[in-house]
């Protein structure tokens, strides 16, 4: 499938007017250009586990593959409940899980059975034990009970009723959590195709940053950005190549671009995107690949590349984020983050946002996105309420840590009232 390039999308929706390009344009032309990669692997089932199934897993089996019972108690024909006449059955039998009934059950007769035992041919319903009075005679036993409490067919599990044979149990392109373990082992199966983990390359640029262990002179900070992005790629489940920090001139950018284009499928950067550092990093984008350079309507995280880079036979998608630590998160979670579940071969899914009841008052200017770092609490009457941290400022990854979710303003609305709802997308899970 051959996409168009960036130059191709992006005209008519990049008309930078006013604060920039809407927040839903970049995430729509972003998601329009990335072709995900069709690579797999086969691991074993244990190993599944958060990975992306690569292939549909077909149900080789019925599960249950036999009807069998929900519940202990006695199994019989319901036909013979219809009668109403006789609601003494005579005990012939006993059926527990993994040990079937091998005889017949005549009418008025039934088997004791424990749960999931397979059911007998004839039986199709189970009376629970506690519903029924146990008469023993010399070498007899019978149960006796209300017909009124039992419903032709109660308390069996049908055949095939969770999975069929021959139907799709698990679709490709699904995250496989715990229960999907479960269900695939339900089935016999042992090892699984997933999709090989996507490899993504980060460096920091900017001649002002440290690493840790180096000693921090004035006017310098350590980086921290790479260890932000380190955990926020770890925890979503891809293999992060982490490339250091980069100074601000042309010829080390270079290098860092392509060796981490000969290693990666994505490559990340923050940093020297925003005012006179986008000349020379533009410049250099246009000499390896289509990038695209935009002003976002949002805040935090304005300024933003996005494109796809060469070097010989090797290509990656490129996002340069802005390097204000908390621009970094953000543009992340909203740009990034649904870029890389694509990429992987993820199925699409649905953004988790939720409204709550906001604490006080906002102040928003519609024209833009703003996302604004909250905390959600329980108030006395049990009711979700929000209330943003502190100082907002972009460089505040404080801010970031106290949080526990971010409010999202959306590009149109204007300020929110107190006590009024606010959308939330709460950290919880998110990755
Ligand atoms: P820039 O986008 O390169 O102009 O950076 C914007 C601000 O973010 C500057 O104050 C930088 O010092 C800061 N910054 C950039 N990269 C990092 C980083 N990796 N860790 C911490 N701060 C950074
Ligand atoms: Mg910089």
């Amino acid at each position: 499938m051959l996409k168009p390039t960036l130059s191709e999308i992006t005209p008519s929706q990049v008309s930078n007017d006013g604060y920039g390009l809407p927040v839903a344009n970049v995430q729509s032309i972003i998601q329009q250009h990335l072709i995900p990669h069709q690579e797999s692997e086969t691991v074993a089932l244990k190993d599944a586990l958060d990975r992306i199934l690569a292939t549909d897993i077909i149900s080789p089996i019925h599960v249950p593959a036999h009807d069998n019972a929900a519940m202990d108690g006695y199994a019989l024909r319901s036909a013979d409940l219809a009668t109403h006449t006789n609601t003494t059955y005579r005990v012939v039998g006993l059926a527990v899980a993994g040990n079937k009934f091998t005889g017949t059950v005549q009418t008025y007769e039934c088997i004791r059975i424990m749960t999931g035992a397979q059911m007998p041919d004839a039986c199709d319903t189970v009376i629970p034990q506690e519903l029924i009075t146990l008469h023993k005679h010399d070498n007899e036993e019978t149960i006796s009970f209300s017909s009124e409490l039992i419903t032709a067919g109660a308390n069996r599990r049908l055949k095939g009723e969770d999975l069929t044979q021959g139907k799709p149990a698990l679709i490709a392109g699904k995250l496989l959590s715990p229960a999907d373990l479960g269900l695939i082992a339900s089935l016999g199966i042992a090892e699984v195709s997933v999709k090989r983990k996507l490899r993504v390359a980060y460096f920091s640029t900017g001649d002002e940053l440290r690493s840790l262990g180096e000693s921090l002179p004035e006017g310098c900070v350590y980086d921290s950005n790479r260890y932000t992005l380190h955990g926020m790629l770890k925890k979503m489940g891809v293999t992060p190549i982490d490339m250091g920090v980069v100074k601000d001139d042309t010829d080390s950018l270079e290098i860092a671009l392509r060796e981490a284009c000969a290693q990666a499928d994505v490559i990340i950067t923050s940093g020297g995107v925003s005012g006179g550092d986008a000349d020379y990093t533009r410049a250099l984008m246009d000499k390896l690949g289509d990038v695209l350079f935009w002003k976002i309507a949002m805040r935090p995280g304005r300024p933003m590349a996005f494109g796809k880079i060469s070097s010989g036979e090797h290509s990656a998608y490129l996002f340069g984020l802005p390097g204000n630590p908390v621009a970094v998160m953000v543009t992340f979670y909203f740009f990034v983050r649904h870029a890389l579940y694509q990429l992987s071969g993820r199925s699409k899914i649905e953004e988790q946002t939720m409204k709550v009841i906001s604490a006080h008052a906002i102040r928003k200017k519609p024209g833009r996105t703003e996302y604004q770092r909250g905390i959600v609490f329980t108030d006395d009457q049990g009711r979700q309420q929000v209330r943003v941290t502190g100082a907002q400022g972009s460089g505040i990854l404080s801010s970031m840590s106290e949080a526990n979710c971010m409010v999202i303003l959306r590009h149109d609305q204007g300020d929110i009232a107190a006590g009024a709802n606010v959308e939330i997308l709460p950290f919880e899970g998110l990755l």
